[in-house]
């Protein structure tokens, strides 16, 4: 006997999690607590592993600036409260205009089941092609005179950033830069009429981490671009903050190298390459003799 319904599945852990979360209550206000409290517990908490590794003297050979110490206590606490308060100020007003955009776009926001697992990993590399095209562009036009002296220096005062510093930045520079974080989710929404607000929420999550690793001012071996073929990094991002140039796409680095914005930052490694080697050379110098 053949059987042409849709079996019904019983919701997973997290499903049936979600949907306590929205019953019975207002949609719109559910939405705003999980992204606002959500952001706030995966920003800090992504900040912390380089906040101890701060304290770790052998850890500190992987500083990418060994010369130039911002990340002292005094500017993280500086930083820290500069974050927190523009969270409250500026992010937390926009988060409450997502719910009638999402809504309005088409999102899926409390229904379940969740999507494939396939299907929302291919969504979120999506998000993330669009984000690093946006962000390539926008933060160019950052840097053009007026727009840099107004807006892009707040970002600019550490020239060798760390963790928290990631969303240090003046309320239009994270509203201008934030639409390509929002905008992929609700372009694709918008043609394809299939996106659940988990799936923005994992892309979001991602993009944080994306974020604060790519100022933690750290180059790990386990570091994401030492294993992943075209990924920014810290090591990527650490040099466009030192040199105020160059560099300027998010999570890979082929913008940069098909605009030609990465000549200085490759001189500046071949340079680096040629002195580590002559370093070198000394040292065996000494040991031979
Ligand atoms: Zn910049
Ligand atoms: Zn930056």
């Amino acid at each position: 006997m053949s059987n042409t319904t849709i079996p019904y599945t019983t919701p997973t852990y997290l499903e049936a999690k979600w949907q306590s979360l929205f019953e019975g209550r207002n949609e719109a206000l559910v939405t705003l607590a999980i992204l606002f409290i959500s952001h706030e517990i995966i920003y800090f908490t992504r900040c912390l592993p380089y906040l101890i590794a701060d304290q770790i003297p052998a850890l500190q050979k992987y500083k990418i600036q060994q010369k130039t110490i911002q990340n002292t206590a005094e500017n993280q606490w500086k930083v820290f409260r500069y974050v927190l308060l523009s969270h409250f100020i500026f992010e937390l007003p926009m988060i409450v205009g997502f719910h009638p955009v999402a809504v309005y776009f088409g999102m899926a926001i409390s229904t379940i089941p969740f999507p494939p697992l396939t299907k929302m990993a291919a969504q979120v590399f999506l998000f993330f092609l669009f984000e690093d095209f946006f962000h390539y562009w926008a933060h160019r036009g950052l840097h053009y005179g007026p727009f840099y002296k107004h807006i892009h220096k707040l970002h600019h005062e550490w020239s060798a950033p760390f963790g928290l510093a990631a969303e240090y930045a003046h309320p239009i520079e994270v509203l201008i830069l934030g639409t390509g974080t929002i905008g992929g989710p609700l372009l694709w929404c918008w043609f394809s009429g299939d996106l659940h607000l988990i799936t923005t929420l994992t892309w979001m999550t991602l993009r944080l981490f994306q974020a604060v690793e790519a100022h933690s001012g750290y180059d790990f071996p386990w570091s994401t671009h030492n294993w992943l073929p075209g990924w920014s990094g810290a090591e990527h991002h650490d040099y466009h903050h030192m040199a105020f140039t160059n560099n300027f796409s998010t999570s890979f680095r082929w913008w940069d190298h098909i605009f030609g914005t990465n000549k200085k930052y490759l001189a500046y490694k071949e340079r680096q390459k040629a002195q580590k080697a002559v370093e070198l050379k000394a040292q065996q110098a000494k040991k031979a003799l």
